[in-house]
């Protein structure tokens, strides 16, 4: 049985005092909700610098903390860039590892997604790896095809074990902030066929055990019928996740 899994995915938004209020005002709504046991997970993930401020105000919840990047290296000449070692200091449990911004906009590769996932099992984070196809892929009918050599780049080498912790997150591009979510049938399919090459490449433990977040405009309203597919496990939200009340209705959905 896996448990759910809403992830909110702040991007760059929100300095560390809005962050704090974004944060409280979650804390209240999801307070009769009980993430910490037999409810989804619940997790958010602020801007580095708005990170430290939310870890303290969720210190007592149940609410989880994570970040957006993660650099391979422990240290080193590598501008803007943080190690795990950050962000275990901010302190960040979890990472999102690249996600389609990261991969349109600052040149991310399933080689370096796959070198980030490594270093974030080395510092004992928990990672949500992103993949997903360009609406140019999804007409020329390429999806699956897409999906396989994001989901081989990206887990290539990992062990049984070290899958226990990873997460993947399907995210069609097309969807991604675009209010253009893919049907429940659409994305059910996508998430199916992810299982199965899981299947392919770490076996059935791995594979039934390997929670599959959607991701890709949903919100209030689409979230219950995305949740209630079979192998849909949660989500990554953006632009909803900017709005405890939207935020805490996903949560809502999951259980
Ligand atoms: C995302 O950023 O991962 C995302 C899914 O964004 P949105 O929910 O805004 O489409």
């Amino acid at each position: 049985m896996r448990r759910n899994l809403i992830a909110g995915n702040w991007k760059m938004n929100k300095t560390a005092a809005e962050g704090v209020a974004l944060a409280r005002e979650l804390k209240d709504k999801l307070s009769g909700q009980c993430c910490c046991c037999n409810g989804p997970q619940v997790l958010v993930c602020p801007p580095f610098t708005t990170a430290a401020a939310v870890a303290a105000e969720l210190k007592d919840s149940c609410i989880l903390v994570g970040a957006q990047n993660i650099h391979w290296a422990d240290n080193g000449a590598f501008t803007g860039e943080l190690s795990g070692a950050m962000l275990k200091d901010l302190p960040v449990g979890w990472v999102i590892i690249g996600h389609s911004e990261r991969r349109q906009y600052f040149g991310e590769t399933d080689e370096t997604v796959n070198k980030r996932t490594k270093a974030a099992l080395k510092h004992g984070l928990h990672p949500i790896v992103c993949i997903g196809e360009l609406l140019a892929e999804r007409e020329a009918n390429q999806t699956n095809a897409v999906l396989e050599k994001q989901v081989r780049g990206a887990l290539a080498g990992f062990t049984v074990a070290e899958m226990a912790t990873v997460v993947v997150a399907y995210e069609p591009v097309w969807a991604i902030g675009t209010g253009k979510v893919a049907s429940n049938e659409q994305a059910q399919e996508a998430h199916a066929f992810i299982r199965s090459l899981l299947v392919t490449l770490f076996g059935t433990d791995v594979a039934g055990a390997t929670r599959i977040l959607y991701g890709g405009s949903m919100n209030a309203q689409n979230a219950a019928g995305l949740l209630a597919q079979p192998d849909i496990d949660g989500g990554l939200i953006g632009g909803a996740a900017l709005k405890a009340a939207d935020f805490a209705t996903i949560v809502a959905a999951a259980k």
